[in-house]
């Protein structure tokens, strides 16, 4: 059985049916969603619509929380605020009550699912190094757990210590615990523009991240159409 896990996808149509097409195709059954379906891009509406016909498990992200509420937009960058607040206006009460609802942490099978780190999910810290994932990891009870937030995918090992581990593929071995980001759907931050997701094989106990092209100039054109800062399609040519 093949798990597509995917998340930060940000409004970004043409990468979210880029990568459910990529999944259908090599064989994927299950689908989970890691967050922060909405924010930055410009198909917020038709994202959340198709997420939410899936019917698949969802963790809520800090975009997600931003643009179901009407509290002030403060300590966020000023792109992110503008394109909250376009968000805002685009979203339906059941949108956004459905957004709301989604859980912070969950677990799937024999996994867990959460937007940012599993020590304060509701804090939205980012783990970027293994001194944030050990505190995650104090609060990791499965073997294996994904996140998202950052948009840049990364592996990390627990074993006897905590070990970082780049690279597109990992074998779950007994006895150790992994925190493992899947990237982001719709606009990865590690210079590789190309959408990031991961298919979890629970078979083989394989974790493999694809990174697949989409139609980027269809998304860039949109992003600008709509009103959004030109900044927001520079961005994900650059892949940051
Ligand atoms: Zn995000």
């Amino acid at each position: 059985m093949k798990f597509a896990i995917f998340g930060d996808i940000h409004a970004n149509l043409e990468a979210l049916e880029t990568v459910l097409t990529h999944a259908a195709d090599n064989d994927c059954t299950n689908f989970v969603c890691m967050g922060d379906i909405v924010g930055y891009n410009a198909n917020p509406v038709e994202c959340l619509n198709i997420v939410r016909d899936m019917g698949c498990p969802v963790v809520r992200g800090n975009h997600d929380e931003e643009a179901s509420s009407d509290a002030e937009l403060n300590g966020l960058n000023p792109l992110a605020r503008h394109a909250l607040e376009w968000t805002r206006d685009m979203l339906s009460p059941e949108d956004r009550e459905w957004l709301l609802n989604n859980k912070l942490v969950r677990q799937v099978r024999d996994f867990t699912i959460v937007h940012a780190t599993l020590d304060t999910p509701g804090a939205w810290g980012y783990v970027t190094n293994k001194f944030d994932a050990m505190a995650s990891f104090s609060y990791q009870f499965t073997p294996v757990c994904f996140y998202g937030h950052t948009h840049t995918p990364k592996f990390y090992v627990k074993g006897d210590m905590v070990d970082a581990v780049d690279g597109n593929e990992l074998d779950i071995e007994m006895g150790k615990k992994y925190f493992i980001n899947v990237g982001s759907v719709g606009q990865p931050r590690d210079g590789d523009w190309r959408s990031s997701y991961a298919i979890y094989d629970i078979d083989k106990q394989k974790v493999t991240i694809h990174r697949l092209e989409y139609d980027l100039p269809k998304a860039q054109t949109k992003i600008v159409q709509a009103g959004l800062p030109e900044m927001l399609a520079n961005r994900l040519a650059l892949g940051k």
